[in-house]
């Protein structure tokens, strides 16, 4: 079937009485029939609920995965595969990864004994020169955040393969409609599902899906039921809601990104545009065929610096100036400012999440919000 067809369907289970949506299940305990056993495999409600393994199936589905572990954010998704290595192994993370996932590698999991290397992943030397015996996990995420860098998964989960070492992609500005890692070759697909799939800017979560089940797999799932840090019944149910729109919001909001990033390539007080989607790009061939739309999201370097920036920033009406993304309502926000100071985004960026306003009235308030300087 096909992936709208399956973002409807997949996991999908009925409610009580009839209901055509599916019920929020509240319980945290569920009981045991009179021999001991548990008649719907449910125990208690951090181990399992009906709403997560709903959405966890239908997220397996969407990437072509045989398991998903659903979690409360992003970051705990992250800090679940992290958490999945052993002291001394040494993890290889893009230069440009999203600052977050940075924070955690250098604040949290040095600590911990993990060994480190931020390197350019879209740089095939630059991976191998990286690569030691000790190497476990090569992190990649594409689109990159902010600067929407392209790496190519299949080609990156070779290397890595032959290295002895596991693939999982950050897929949270592509989605499962953009693009399929697991089916490129990657190992892990990780996503804040915080952004596209939940969609409305109103629930955090996060989620990994898996190739097989093998590898750094189990661990993962035991840090989800032991560690605890997973999504509340309510949550899942709003991500499963959403996720049936996710194709056509996806794409939409993929249209009119195009659009926005072809009149900004034009603008004379922009400097730099990075969208995918522009033949500027230096990843544009290869979005063209790993991805199969160039996403919703975008950067663009404002002529005269810092202030410059914010003060454009300052002046739109429709966006909305906020960290965040994935939303129907669109977004823009300096970047840098939001990174803190150890931030590599350069000062005079602001960052675009595309909603699902009309392309031409965003056209029209970016048009007066770089006009005016
Ligand atoms: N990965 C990417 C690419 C992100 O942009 C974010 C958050 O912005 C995360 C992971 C972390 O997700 P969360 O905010 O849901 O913890």
């Amino acid at each position: 079937m096909k992936l709208e067809t399956r973002a409807i369907h997949a996991g999908r289970v009925t409610g009580a009485g009839g209901a055509v949506t599916p019920d929020i299940t509240l319980s945290t305990t569920f009981a045991r029939a009179a021999d001991g056993s548990y008649p719907d495999g449910f125990t208690y409600a951090r181990a399992g609920n009906p709403n997560r393994q709903a959405l966890e199936r239908c997220l397996a589905d969407l990437e072509g995965g045989v398991a998903c572990a659903a979690f409360s954010s992003g970051s705990a998704a992250t800090y679940a595969v992290l958490q999945a290595l052993a002291p001394g192994d040494h993890v290889i993370a893009p230069d440009d990864v999203y600052h977050g996932t940075r924070m955690q590698l250098r604040e949290l999991f040095v600590r911990w004994g993990l060994q480190l290397s931020f390197v350019n992943v879209t740089s095939t030397d630059a991976l191998r020169d990286a690569l030691t015996p000790a190497t476990r996990l090569v992190w990649v995420e594409t689109p990159s955040n902010p600067l929407l860098k392209i790496t190519d998964i299949a080609r990156t989960a070779r290397i890595v393969h032959d290295a002895g070492a596991q693939l999982v992609v950050d897929s949270t500005f592509a989605t499962p409609v953009l693009q399929q890692p697991l089916a490129l070759g990657a190992d892990l697909v990780l996503h804040s599902t915080t952004k596209y799939l939940g969609g409305h800017s109103d629930v955090l979560g996060g989620a990994v899906i898996a190739a097989r089940e093998d590898g750094l797999w189990p661990r993962i799932r035991l840090f989800q039921t032991q560690g605890g840090a997973v999504p509340s019944p309510f949550d899942c149910w709003l991500l499963q809601r959403s996720i049936a729109t996710l194709p056509l919001r996806v794409r939409a909001q993929s249209e009119s990104a195009q659009r926005i990033a072809e009149y900004l390539a034009t603008h004379p007080r922009i400097s730099a545009v990075h969208y995918p989607g522009l033949p500027t790009h230096p990843g544009h061939a290869l979005a063209r065929t790993q991805m199969s739309a160039s996403g919703a999201m975008l950067s663009l370097q404002v002529r005269g610096g810092r202030d410059a920036a914010i003060n454009a920033a300052a002046r739109v009406r429709l966006f909305t100036r906020a960290t965040s993304l994935g939303g129907v309502e669109s977004l823009i926000e300096h970047r840098a400012s939001v990174e803190g100071p150890h931030t590599t985004t350069p000062d005079d960026l602001l960052r675009i999440s595309v909603g699902l306003e009309h392309a031409d009235d965003l056209i029209a308030d970016l048009a007066q919000a770089l006009g005016g300087q």
